[in-house]
């Protein structure tokens, strides 16, 4: 058996997708599959998307846009990082990657999107220089698409105010939250992440926006046990039995991405929501259990109804990086690819 098993399901992602392109109704969809598509392989989930009709993959790196071209040579890549060296710029123009660019010089001989920073505070240029031939794209990013829809409004409003001399170009604003409830940001395309996997950029049920979880991960109980009153588990005895109580120990941990500030947090034992309790360590955790359960009962640790969502909240944080720090080295979990 392994430790555990994480099952991506492309056909969520191409149901995410499809409901995405629905409404954004008639602007593109460009996949953000940046950080391995958020933990959920890059390659697999692109091909999912490049068929359901996505208009570019974006990646963060100009690696992760040569690995996406050795399997896709058609398919436009946006590259939305800095490039820092001119060896990357060649390897861009060698291999047809686009950049997103923010100097007032502009690399040659490779296609780019200026970027304006319009509120975001962090890449982009205020205002725009004298464009090239090699500018095909303007682009900017908001900063709270998902808190706060006023502020993002008005950075939608000082895009669209610098580029409209420029509406032959393609111009793009929206990620995820903006796509879903932010019409005016939708301009010829939106740059779509964390929704096409399912998650909720606003750190809600999925299902709010019709969005269904692409990933889950399973594992089961390696060790039951009973402690008795003044017992513990884990390191630091960060909790002591004062009951008689009976505690399953699962092959998961940091070390796979199970958190170490998801104490508290529950997973599906047997079909039944169970707290983890104590310090989690690197390769395991302990779960409080109602009653004896056989060694070998399945654990969920995300699907069935557990939400990334909720795992974020205990740990203070958000989807993407519960997403994104998930572990799919095959010495650590076994990963299965679905396409249902
Ligand atoms: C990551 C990223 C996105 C996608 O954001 P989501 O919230 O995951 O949809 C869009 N644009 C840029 C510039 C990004 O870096």
């Amino acid at each position: 058996m392994h430790r555990s098993e994480l099952t991506v399901d492309l056909g969520a992602v191409r149901r995410n997708a499809r409901t995405l392109l629905r409404t954004l109704d008639g602007s593109q969809l460009w996949a953000v599959v940046k950080a391995n598509a958020y933990g959920h392989g890059a390659i697999d989930v692109a091909g999912a998307l490049v068929d359901e009709g996505a208009g570019a993959l974006c990646v963060a790196t100009v690696a992760e846009g040569l690995e996406l071209r050795r399997e896709f040579s058609l398919v436009r890549i946006l590259v939305m990082g800095p490039t820092a060296s001119s060896r990357q710029v060649a390897e861009a123009r060698e291999a047809k990657l686009e950049l997103a660019v923010w100097d007032e010089e502009l690399p040659e001989g490779v296609r780019v999107h200026l970027k304006l920073d319009t509120g975001m505070g962090r890449w982009g240029l205020s205002e725009l220089p004298a464009l090239s031939a090699e500018v095909v794209g303007l682009m900017t990013h908001l900063a709270t698409a998902d808190s706060d829809p006023a502020f993002a409004e008005q950075q939608v409003e000082l895009f669209r105010e610098a580029t409209e001399p420029y509406s032959d170009l393609m111009r793009h604003a929206a990620n995820s939250a903006a796509a879903l409830r932010l019409p005016s940001a939708r301009f010829d395309a939106a740059r779509c992440g964390v929704a096409l996997y399912g998650l909720s950029p606003f750190g809600e049920d999925p299902a709010v926006d019709g969005l269904e979880p692409a990933l889950s991960w399973h594992s089961y109980l390696a060790q039951v046990k009973q402690l008795q009153p003044g017992e513990s588990t884990g390191y630091g005895r960060r909790f002591v039995a004062e009951k008689p109580t009976w505690i399953g120990i699962v092959p998961v941990g940091y070390g796979d991405g199970f958190r170490r500030d998801l104490t508290g947090t529950e997973v599906r034992v047997g079909g039944e929501l169970r707290p983890v309790v104590g310090t989690v360590s690197m390769d395991a955790f302990a779960v409080e259990l109602e009653r004896e359960e056989p060694v070998g009962a399945p654990v969920t640790i995300i699907g069935q109804g557990v939400l990334a969502e909720a795992h974020a909240a205990v740990a203070g944080t958000i989807n993407y990086e519960v997403l994104t720090g998930v572990v799919s080295d095959p010495r650590r979990a076994r990963r299965v690819v679905v396409d249902a």
